[in-house]
């Protein structure tokens, strides 16, 4: 089965509701078409989610994500936001265990798996992140820290579940670098996370599953990832921020 390419802007803790609202125009007028089988979501904080919904509605090929959720479905839990309360402004992706929730905030894989069946539960797609830090890349680890994430934070669901799932992988020492993971380390770890789907859930799976990459991707490097035959897109953040460099990104895939 082809798998769906996909390119997604994470903003992060930037843009007000008014200069999020000038950025999704500027995004829409780009200039960008779309081929069938791309796809790209646009991930704003939260207040911009409902605007960003709104002016995306009747543009094809366009997405919302959320940039996490809370992993109950609802109580007294001060400050958050629930799966449901996502859903209900029209929210299709929502990213978890980004390094920065992970670092900052101490997400757990074991909590990031509970995230993950709050927000299936709800019937929007995760995109889960993983990602090495650069001492494990230097001591040669890095996939064995990748599996772990994987298989701590998803390989508790089924086979029927993962179509729901997209996988990041986000280098940590690349994001917000300017430091790019060369094509060929991108692609031997897209081709090792799809091995380890291949291992469990079957080559179905694994090559259903779009995986992306992510860590200072920009107009120009992003063509050299796409190009790898198993970076099935990119999770862009900087480079998400200025719709001219979004839309060349999103014009390399
Ligand atoms: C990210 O944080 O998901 C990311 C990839 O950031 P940047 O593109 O800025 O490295």
């Amino acid at each position: 089965m082809a798998r769906k390419k996909i390119v997604a802007g994470n903003w992060k803790m930037n843009k007000n509701l008014f200069e999020g609202k000038q950025l999704v125009e500027d995004i829409l007028h780009s200039g960008i078409e779309l081929r069938d089988d791309v796809e790209v979501v646009i991930a704003p904080p939260f207040i911009s989610l409902e605007m960003t919904a709104s002016l995306i509605k009747d543009r094809k090929g366009f997405f919302l994500a959320a940039q996490n959720c809370h992993q109950e479905k609802s109580g007294a839990y001060t400050g958050e936001i629930s799966a449901e309360m996502l859903k209900s402004v029209g929210v299709d992706y929502v990213i978890l265990g980004h390094s920065e929730r992970r670092e900052y905030f101490g997400e757990t894989d074991a909590v990031l798996a509970k995230k993950v069946d709050t927000v299936l539960a709800q019937e929007m797609k995760v995109i889960y992140c993983c990602g090495e830090a650069l001492q494990i890349r230097e001591a040669g680890t890095q996939n064995a820290h990748i599996q772990t994430q994987i298989e701590n934070g998803l390989f508790h669901l089924s086979e029927a579940a993962f179509k729901n799932i997209v996988i990041a992988y986000e280098p940590i020492w690349a994001i917000g670098t300017g430091l790019t993971a060369s094509d060929e380390q991108a692609q031997d770890m897209h081709a090792f996370i799809r091995s380890l789907l291949a291992q469990k859930y079957g080559d179905a799976v694994a090559q259903s599953t779009s995986i992306l990459y992510g860590g200072s991707a920009k107009p120009s490097n992003a063509a050299g990832l796409f190009a790898q035959p198993d970076v099935d897109g990119g999770l862009i953040g900087g480079a998400s921020l200025v719709a001219a460099d979004f839309a060349g990104v999103i014009k390399a895939r």
